[in-house]
């Protein structure tokens, strides 16, 4: 029988956060294992809760869940995030330029797949999150990465951004909170990014899923205020800061000089009106999602389930000879490095596969976030803090092996 072909650019994509790794996962369970999974940024499977007010609203409205929405999303949620944007000082910020989304991943797609053509490039950070390089492969465009180097606390550096450019180069994106490093990027940084895309009139791209999500005083900078009438499409959803991941509700928002937007606006409504609409239930929660109530900040404080969990990922990277972290100032994951006599031909593949085998951990290998080096991996901050420290405490024995062998 001939055997089916499949798309042959995915050859290129990888996405391992859900991969062998944790194909591997899944048998370990079905025999019996117990494992700790930090491989997704998933409130939900942790035991956090969507805030009840958000519930309330989905719940309040379900019976009229049953049609379609306009292919941008239910006019109340648009204008609840165009209001919120325009309270952010977020320039030309109309419901009109608000698509909503099946999650931020939707639009990710959508986004890529109305702004490229063959060839193109797109400037991604590295790490990054790797959705953003497979859509950038799969809409026929070519990714760029640019830098995020540790030693520079995982922030870019405008002039090796600038160098990058090339006459194909279309966006620049930025994921800020970061994920996976947790970075958080100041404001002085990020006019220098706009200043770059400005020059070189790229489409800004700002992924800011983890806007709430910040710890120790960190600030959050929305990018859009600072980009005035560059065209910006700012990302934003339930998943993160309002812990509602499966109701797949995500939102971009364009802003900057509508004339400057060009048919971008029209390419987004266009394939937002191929997949008809988001998913409606989830919509209904937005407005109230939106209300000013903060609910994460409290689990971000000292005391906070998020805030002792990151302590306690801190502390134990900080008593290991092996490792070396810097403290994620937001967002929900942490990305640790490995040094020394553990670090000697160090792979990161190879190190979670022996995790996740002789110590029931599955942990993602930081390559997996388009890397070029092979000595980090990623934690999510959302298990317990006490479990935390027993997983560190667990790969502190295979470093420690590794290290003596
Ligand atoms: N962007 C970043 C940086 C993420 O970490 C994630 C999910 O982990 C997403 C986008 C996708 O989020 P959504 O659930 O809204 O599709």
């Amino acid at each position: 029988m001939p055997t089916l072909k499949t798309r042959e650019r995915l050859s290129e994509v990888r996405y391992e956060i859900r991969g062998e790794l944790a194909r591997r996962a899944r048998e370990l369970e079905a025999q019996g294992r117990e494992l700790i999974k930090l491989n997704i940024g998933n409130p939900g499977a942790f035991g956090f809760r969507a805030p009840e007010h958000l519930q309330r609203a989905i719940a309040d409205h379900i019976h009229d869940t049953d049609p379609y929405t306009h292919q941008q999303g239910l006019p109340e949620a648009r204008e609840a995030i165009a209001a919120h944007h325009r309270g952010r000082g977020t320039p030309n910020a109309s419901p009109e330029r608000v698509f909503i989304g099946n999650g931020v991943s939707e639009l990710i797609d959508i986004s890529l797949r109305a702004l490229l053509n063959h060839g193109d490039e797109v400037l991604l950070p590295s790490p990054d999150y790797p959705l953003w390089s497979a859509a950038t492969i799969l809409n026929d465009g070519r990714p760029v990465y640019y830098r995020c180097a540790a030693e520079h606390g995982f922030l870019p550096d405008p002039d090796e951004i600038e160098a990058l450019v090339s006459p194909r180069t279309r966006a620049l994106v930025l994921i800020n909170p970061n994920n996976p490093a947790g970075a958080v990027y100041p404001r002085a940084l990020l006019e220098r990014l706009v200043a770059v895309a400005a020059k070189h009139r790229l489409l800004l791209m700002v992924d800011e899923i983890y806007d709430g999500v910040l710890y120790d005083g960190a600030r959050f900078e929305p990018l859009a205020p600072l980009a005035g009438d560059l065209p910006c499409l700012s990302f934003g959803g339930l998943s993160k800061v309002h812990r509602a991941c499966g109701w797949r509700v995500g939102w971009a928002m364009l802003s900057g000089d509508p004339t400057a937007c060009g048919d971008f606006h029209h390419a987004m409504d266009l394939l937002g009106a191929l997949r008809l609409c988001a998913n409606v239930p989830g919509q209904f929660a937005i407005q109230a999602a939106l209300d000013g109530t903060d609910t994460i900040g409290p689990l971000c404080a000292p005391g906070g389930r998020l805030y002792e969990a990151r302590r306690a990922v801190i502390e134990s990277c900080a008593t290991s000879e092996h490792l070396q972290l810097m403290a994620p100032a937001g967002a929900l994951y942490a990305f640790p490095g490995v040094t020394g006599a553990a670090a000697e031909g160090f792979d990161d593949h190879a190190f979670a596969l022996e995790v996740l085998e002789t110590e029931d951990v599955l942990i993602v290998p930081g390559s997996s976030f388009n890397v070029p080096y092979r000595n980090h991996f990623r934690v999510t901050l959302l298990p317990e803090p006490e479990q935390l420290r027993e997983v560190f405490r667990r790969l502190e024995r295979v470093l420690q092996r590794r290290a003596e062998a």
